[in-house]
Order: C-alpha cells, then sequence, then structure tokens
C-alpha cells in the first residue's frame, strides 16, 4: 500500500493542500495506539471471541507472534455476508447509536481493532454461523471469499504483524519475551471469565489450558497456590459498587508489581485513580518500593463509568472518582486489618493453617455480598475481642509507659487483663527472651514468637499518629545550610509552583531556578538523614498524582514512621517478664500489630501440631 498521497506537496499558494487520509492509512494510525506487539493483538481478539459468547478461546502464536497469531473460538460466528464488515473501521455490531455508548456492557466497542490489526499484517477471518452450512474464509488483503471448513464459530488468522511497518517491528523483542506477553494478556482475560476455557500453544508446543472453572478454582489456577495462602479475600458493596477479589498480606509483598490485576465489569484495567487507591491502602504497611500482590474485581453500573476514554480501554474514568477510591482504599485496609492472632479460631475450631501466621480465611470467596458496613466494622483493630492492656503503673513498666502515651496525649485506658485468663490472650504470656531480639510466649495454639523491634515500631507509630493532636498544622522545618539545587522536569517545576502551600505544610522550602532547576531551602525537621532530593521528588510526584492535602498526610505518615523506628525499643535490650507481657497487650491493642511498618511480621504463631510434628509425636 502507498503512503505517498500525505507527502507534502506545496500548493500555488505556497502552504499545504488538506486532504483526507486514506482509509489503510488511517486504520495504520489507530494500530499505531492500539497494536502495540503481538500481545495487543491477543488482547483485542479475545475480547472479540469473548463478546461473542465463546465458551472455548484457543491461542496459538508463531515465533511470539511476531509470524502468527490464530485465535479459535467457538462463539457464535458472522455471517458470511458479515465478514466484510467487520474489517471495516467503524463497523461493530455492538453499538448502534449514542445511548448504546452509555451501557455497553460488551469488552470494547471502538469497532476498529480488527481493521487496525488488519491495516498492520496479513490476516483472514474464517467463520461460521449456527445455521450456515459451512464456513466461510475471508482474506482481508484480497477480499477473496472461499467456503471453508469449522465448526461455529471463528478463527481470525494474522500473520506477520507489522510486515508493511517495519519500523514498528523493529520495537518487538525476543519471541521468548513476546509470547510471555500474549501470555499475560490471557492471563488477564482467563481471571475475569473463569467460565471460559482457555488453552495457549507456541510453536506447535501447549502452554497452558486453563478449564471452565468457579472463580475460586481459575484464581487459584492462574495466580498460583502461594499468593492463594499470602492473601485474604474482600469482599465489600456500596451502593452501585461491588468489590470482590483477594489481597495479598504485606510480608507477602514483591518486587515487582507484577501480580497486581483489577478489573472493571470484567475489563482488565492499569487505571491511576485505582492503583493509587490500592498504594495508599497499603501504604502504612510496606515499605519504599515494595508491590503488594492482589487481584479485584470492581463491578459498577455501566452508567457510572467510561471505559471507552482510552484507546487501548485500559484506563476507566469513574462519574464519582473521589467516592470509588475511598471505598476501595476502606475495603482493602479492613480486609487487611483483622489481626492473625484475632482472627485465629481458638484451639477447638479446626486445624489452622500449616504455615504460622497465615491466616486461613475461608479460602472460598463468599458467593453473596455482605453489608459493606461489615467490612467496614473490621477495621476497627480487633472488633469485639476484648483489648487487654497491662494495668498502668504495674511495676516496671514506666519505659513502656511513656511509650505507650503518645508524645501528647494519654494513653488508652483498657480493661484489666485480671478479667481474662493469661490462656486467652491472643499473644499469650511471655516465658523468655532470646537472641536479644525475639519475645517468647505461650499461648492457646502454642508458641507465639515475636521480634520484639519490628513489633514495637509500629506500635509507637501507630500511637503517634493517633496522637497527632492537629493533622492541619505544618511539619516542623529546618533552614539548609547550603541550599540544595537539582535538575527537575518540566513537570516537577510546574508542580511545585502550583503546590507551594503543600510543600510548606510538610516543611519543605522549594523554589524555582530555572525552568529546569529547583532548589530546596529547607527541610523537615524530623527528617535529617533523608536523601532530599529524593524525598522532594517524591513529593512532587504524589502532589502531581493526587493534589494536596492526602499527600500531606501520607508524608506524616512517613515521618512519623521514621521517629517511630528511632524511638521503638532496639535490639540487644534485656526485657523483664512484665515488661515482655506489656509488650504483647499492647500488639493486640494495636491495629495492623502483625507487621511492622515496613511489612515485616512482626510474630508468629507455633502450633502445638506443629510442634508434635517437628518431634513425630501422634497425638
Ligand atoms: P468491536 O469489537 O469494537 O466491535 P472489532 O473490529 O474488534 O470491533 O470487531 C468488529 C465486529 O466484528 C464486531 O463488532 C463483531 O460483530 C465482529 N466480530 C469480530 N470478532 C468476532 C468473533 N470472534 N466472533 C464473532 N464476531 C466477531
Ligand atoms: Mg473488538
Amino acid at each position: 500500500m502507498s503512503v505517498s498521497v500525505v507527502t507534502a506537496r506545496p500548493s500555488p499558494t505556497g502552504g499545504r493542500r488538506i486532504q483526507a487520509l486514506p482509509d489503510t492509512l488511517v486504520s495504520q494510525i489507530a494500530a499505531g495506539e492500539v497494536i502495540e506487539r503481538p500481545a495487543s493483538v491477543v488482547r483485542e481478539l479475545i475480547d472479540n471471541a469473548l463478546d461473542a459468547g465463546a465458551r472455548l478461546v484457543v491461542l496459538r502464536l508463531a515465533a511470539g507472534g511476531v509470524r502468527g497469531i490464530v485465535v479459535e473460538d467457538d462463539g457464535n460466528g458472522i455471517a458470511a455476508d458479515q465478514l466484510g464488515l467487520a474489517l471495516q473501521r467503524h463497523a461493530t455490531s455492538k453499538i448502534a447509536s449514542l445511548s448504546d455508548l452509555e451501557s455497553v456492557a460488551t469488552m470494547g466497542f471502538r469497532g476498529e481493532a480488527l481493521a487496525a490489526i488488519a491495516s498492520v499484517s496479513d490476516l483472514s477471518l474464517v467463520s461460521r454461523t449456527a445455521d450456515a452450512a459451512h464456513a466461510w474464509r475471508l482474506d482481508a488483503g484480497s477480499g477473496e471469499l472461499q467456503p471453508a471448513a469449522r465448526g461455529v464459530g471463528t478463527t481470525v488468522e494474522v500473520r506477520e504483524l507489522f510486515f508493511s511497518t517495519p519500523a514498528r517491528r523493529k520495537f518487538l523483542k525476543t519471541d521468548a519475551t513476546e509470547a510471555a506477553h500474549a501470555l499475560e494478556a490471557v492471563r488477564r482475560h482467563a481471571l475475569a471469565r473463569p467460565d471460559v476455557g482457555f488453552a495457549v500453544w507456541h510453536d506447535g508446543r501447549l502452554v497452558t489450558q486453563w478449564r471452565a472453572a468457579s472463580l475460586e478454582q481459575r484464581w487459584a489456577d492462574v495466580l498460583g497456590p502461594e499468593f492463594t495462602a499470602a492473601s485474604r479475600p474482600l469482599l465489600a458493596q456500596r451502593g452501585p459498587l461491588t468489590l470482590h477479589g483477594r489481597v495479598g498480606l504485606p510480608e507477602a509483598a514483591r518486587s515487582r508489581s507484577d501480580l497486581q490485576y483489577v478489573f472493571v465489569n470484567g475489563r482488565f484495567v492499569r487505571d491511576r485513580l485505582l492503583g493509587h487507591a490500592m498504594r495508599s491502602a497499603y501504604e502504612d504497611q510496606l515499605h519504599g518500593s515494595r508491590q503488594p500482590a492482589y487481584a479485584l474485581l470492581v463491578t459498577i453500573s455501566p452508567e457510572l463509568v467510561d471505559v471507552n476514554v482510552h484507546p487501548t480501554k485500559i484506563e476507566v474514568r469513574f462519574r464519582d472518582g473521589g467516592a470509588v477510591h475511598q471505598a476501595l482504599r476502606i475495603a482493602v485496609q479492613a480486609a487487611l486489618a483483622p489481626s492473625g492472632a484475632h482472627a485465629d479460631p481458638g484451639p477447638e475450631a479446626s486445624a489452622p493453617s500449616s504455615a504460622p501466621n497465615v491466616p486461613v480465611m475461608g479460602s472460598a470467596i463468599p458467593a453473596a455480598a455482605p453489608a459493606w458496613t461489615q467490612a467496614e466494622q473490621t477495621v476497627v483493630p480487633w472488633g469485639s475481642v476484648p483489648v487487654q492492656t497491662t494495668p498502668r503503673g504495674s511495676g516496671g513498666l514506666a519505659a513502656w509507659e511513656t511509650l505507650r502515651r503518645g508524645p501528647e496525649g494519654p494513653a488508652v485506658d483498657a480493661p484489666s487483663p485480671a478479667a481474662h485468663a493469661p490462656e486467652d490472650w491472643p499473644l499469650g504470656r511471655a516465658i523468655a527472651q532470646i537472641g536479644g531480639i525475639y519475645v517468647l510466649a505461650e499461648n492457646r495454639q502454642g508458641l507465639v514468637i515475636v521480634d520484639m523491634h519490628a513489633a514495637h515500631e509500629r506500635i509507637v507509630y501507630e500511637r503517634l499518629k493517633a496522637a497527632q493532636a492537629d493533622p492541619d498544622a505544618a511539619i516542623p522545618s529546618q533552614p539548609l545550610l547550603l541550599p540544595q539545587s537539582f535538575a527537575a522536569t518540566a513537570a516537577e517545576v510546574a508542580t511545585a509552583e502550583a503546590e507551594q502551600e503543600a510543600l510548606q505544610a510538610l516543611g519543605l522550602d522549594l523554589s524555582t531556578l530555572s525552568s529546569a532547576t529547583l532548589v530546596v531551602r529547607s527541610r523537615p525537621a524530623a527528617l535529617p538523614d533523608a536523601d532530599l532530593v529524593e524525598l522532594v521528588r517524591a513529593v512532587l510526584a504524589d502532589l502531581a498524582e493526587s493534589g494536596g492535602s492526602r499527600v500531606v498526610q501520607r508524608a506524616r505518615d512517613e515521618l512519623l514512621a521514621t521517629m517511630a523506628c528511632y524511638g521503638a525499643v532496639r535490639a540487644n535490650r534485656r526485657l523483664s517478664l512484665p515488661e515482655m507481657d506489656a509488650l504483647l497487650r499492647d500488639m493486640e491493642a494495636t491495629e495492623r500489630a502483625d507487621t511492622c511498618n515496613h511489612g515485616r511480621p512482626t510474630w508468629r504463631q507455633v502450633t502445638l501440631k506443629e510442634l508434635d510434628t517437628l518431634f513425630l509425636r501422634g497425638r
């Protein structure tokens, strides 16, 4: 095909002629947005198969999909007289009017995927509807229509992707990498559609196969047993919004964000708003760049979300983004909040997990949605379990007492532990300290091992947070002896100028030196050791993403976390038994006490059964 038609030719007036672009070129431009690599083709073709009601989708790749991508489905097929239309740009069977746009529930409806793919590859369609005597094959290049053989459904064959646009082909990675991306595209579909079977072949070899299954089974098949074991179920509903899925425990966080799946009305998205809500749900429990694992289905009335704002439909726009953000954050925090100790069944209950401190939540994701409020209640630490703290002033606890109180506020008074027998304390009764680090305690289930620094750090942090009287006051700042300048992007400079107030509140004095240089003149007094430029960049990025107020709150939390780390009891300090007990009671009373601020676990349970196994003792 020729693209010379758009080559600029001077007109008699010296300007350029305005001319309509040829259709193929328009499709190629669209393809540039939608079709990045074989995986994009796979995504679009599986979208179509699912829209056609397929129960089984088979993908065959040749050379990572660069040589060939074939998607076969058993959906309702395309009638012979419609095959040509399917390949036309803006031809779709999925919407007919603007009002349909509002409520479309299919995977996509831009009506340009097939046209775009056909414009950058050698494409043919083989399809048969239920009432047809046989299938038909349409070759997109030649337009030739021929009888063909296959059952009801559609096969789309895509060969030599980007053969006409070698520049794009150069950007493709190795076959193995492209195949991995394509497989990831199938995983996303497979997670959202457990009722559909999927098979993937690469160069004649079966790579993966998922049979139609329950949602729970499919997720276990696709995400693996480690994720299932180290995650908690989440189910919440608020008005037109339902959230359903599993969220990974902080201690199972990863260095890569490769296990983060969010689906909006069945479509996989990587949405900034949702991503931000997830990060803020974990922010207290995860350090720096650790990435939580999660899979979530977000269901919302179609008219409250626009899924068609992005060419690849990977971003969405919610009518009330703020409400969705808040609902998601609260639901995830609620799912993570119940302490393992608290959630553990008593000794009478069925045998707990094999791995210590991995809460066994009913692995089944409940089918019916409980009230939203129910989920919200679990945000409250320890729920209705009696909170036990050591009575004030009991012997030898001065150090703990000072720490238990916030910098200004008094300690929370709690019922006397005397009301409960030590065996009933979730974290048990302290019996020893070993290695200068670990506190050992005995509870009904067996042995509890506590990392005292990690545990105390969390306690101090939560206390500082609770005690902070005025969250609106500025963080104390300290002028720098030598102002520090650094190269900044245009976006960073713009944010610095627009967010002066928020920056001041964070204890940061930042001004513009040039269009590409910023200078810091003061820093938060509490963070003398932080890498200032890194801190400022992170703050600017956050400000740009979410606007002032929330960031201030988060930076505050980070400051508090740093202070907590300095304030917490250090390793190698000898503790008396009453001191250890006080620590355990404080942990029980503290929200999110299961992990320290860096996401490490603070305690582990070793059950009597596990001890028995260790000693080969059958009970
Ligand atoms: P869109 O999916 O946005 O409608 P496409 O270009 O992807 O646009 O597909 C155009 C049309 O071709 C679809 O609307 C549908 O009618 C038909 N079609 C495409 N793939 C299939 C398939 N696998 N089974 C049945 N019909 C299909
Ligand atoms: Mg489509």
